[in-house]
């Protein structure tokens, strides 16, 4: 190995400046200027899908209130959505509520229909109170409910008034549902509503 010099002395050397050396090495990686370059740290392992969905079944039953009792309702901790059921997405199985994970976690498969609760309460991921039903299911378990509770029953759905042909007539011919509700006395989204209900 020759003489080591300084930049000073290359620069002296060259005719250059010490600086216009120094940006040389740097430009060529023979000296970095600030910091070394570190090694890149080891990248983890991918995880399987398998590994993932592993991984996220125990995120997810470590949000439920897991009771000893079989009967009562385990209730997820975290946020709610729509409806009152818990949040909670497995993206790659297009599942976004938590009783629906709870479900698939349970029976390693996805409902057929749509998982219900025997329970009537949206929040609860207990198992035992979830069963995959059809539309027609869940609408006797609303009813049963309904009864249990002692509510009365809904209103049933309103005719459409009586002149409704002369008000369709008149929207089809061009008058803008604001003037159909001022001449026939209602309020605008009244109009509107009814022209998506009774199109036909
Ligand atoms: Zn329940």
């Amino acid at each position: 190995m020759g003489n080591i010099i300084s930049l000073q002395q290359c620069g002296n050397h060259f005719n250059v400046t010490r600086e216009y050396v120094r940006q040389v090495l740097v430009e060529y990686k023979i000296v970095t200027r600030h910091n070394p370059v570190k090694p890149a740290a080891p990248k983890p392992p991918k995880l399987t899908p398998e590994t993932r969905l592993q991984k996220r079944k125990a995120q997810f039953w470590s949000q439920i209130n897991i009771t000893p009792n079989i009967d009562e309702c385990w209730e997820w901790l975290n946020g709610c959505g729509e409806g009152g059921y818990g949040n909670f997405s497995i993206g790659e199985l297009g599942i976004h509520a938590a009783h629906v994970a709870a479900f698939m976690f349970t029976h390693d498969t996805k409902p057929q229909h749509w998982v219900l609760h025997r329970c009537n309460n949206p929040r609860c991921c207990n198992p035992n109170h979830l069963y995959d039903g059809t539309p027609s299911d869940n609408a006797l378990d609303r009813e049963r409910a309904r009864k249990a509770s002692g509510k009365p029953l809904r209103r049933k759905p309103k005719p459409p008034p009586s002149n409704w042909s002369e008000i369709r007539k008149r929207y089809q011919n061009g008058e803008s549902s604001t003037q159909l509700a001022q001449l026939y006395n209602v309020h605008q989204t009244t109009i509107s509503r009814w022209l998506v209900k009774y199109a036909d």
